[in-house]
């Protein structure tokens, strides 16, 4: 059922290196697509989709057309690394944590007797309108508290899927220029000042700089550099 969305990227190199690592993740790969969106957005960008043993690697017909092989390479090797280790259930648990965290913060606040009597009710719910602003506030507040830390795991998995993706393609170059490519083309903030990094899912482009720098500084053998 996965196999049939977008066109199948033709046989070749890269096609089949994101089998070949697939196979060696442990990730069951059925086809590699082209999403053919040039007309609809410039985003620079790859998924994994399926779920089980039918997983589909996608691949944004503008980074195909925009990046050189061996930047797809390390993009695609990101994207397998997310799946191999599983992070889509991780995040799927995590948001369900955080929500039942801020559900329980915002009803241990509302059920305060200061809380009641600043919002000028007997009872904080949603149906009494004095409550409505209180319980807003409430809101954002637990969201200040609990985002943090699943942002935080959110980081933790990003870099681990760059790490996956400088073991596949042993080019820490590629990952260097996707990451300035796509600081530019979202309009990121090289480094972020602290409050912003920690409300940040992903690793600043300065962070994933340095990890490809500090790889770079290995001495390794580059024999798995297909497209270099
Ligand atoms: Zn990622």
């Amino acid at each position: 059922m996965w196999e049939s969305r977008y066109p199948a990227l033709p046989e070749g190199q890269l096609r089949g290196d994101v089998f070949a690592l697939a196979g060696e993740l442990g990730v069951d790969v059925t086809d590699v697509q082209v999403a053919p969106q040039t007309a609809t957005t410039t985003q620079y960008n790859a998924y994994v989709t399926g779920l089980g043993d039918h997983h589909v690697v996608v691949l944004y017909e503008t980074l195909l057309l925009r990046s050189t092989p061996a930047e797809v390479w390390v993009v695609a090797a990101h994207e397998l690394g997310h799946v191999a280790a599983g992070d889509g259930s991780r995040r799927a648990l995590l948001a369900s944590l955080g929500a039942m965290a801020m559900t329980a913060l915002v009803g241990a606040a509302a059920t305060s007797s200061r809380v009641r009597r600043r919002a000028s009710t007997q009872q904080v719910r949603i149906a009494d309108a004095p409550a409505v602003p209180m319980l807003i506030a409430l809101t954002v507040a637990a969201g200040v508290l609990v985002l943090p830390v699943f942002d935080s795991a959110s980081r933790a998995f990003e870099l681990r899927a760059d790490v996956t993706a400088l073991q596949a393609t042993d080019d820490p170059r590629a990952l260097r220029s996707v990451v300035a490519r796509s600081a530019v083309l979202y309009l990121d903030e090289p480094d972020p000042a602290w409050p912003w990094r920690l409300l940040s899912g992903h690793p600043s482009p300065v962070e994933r700089v340095a990890l490809a720098e500090a790889w770079a500084a290995r001495e390794r053998c580059p024999a798995r550099r297909p497209h270099c």
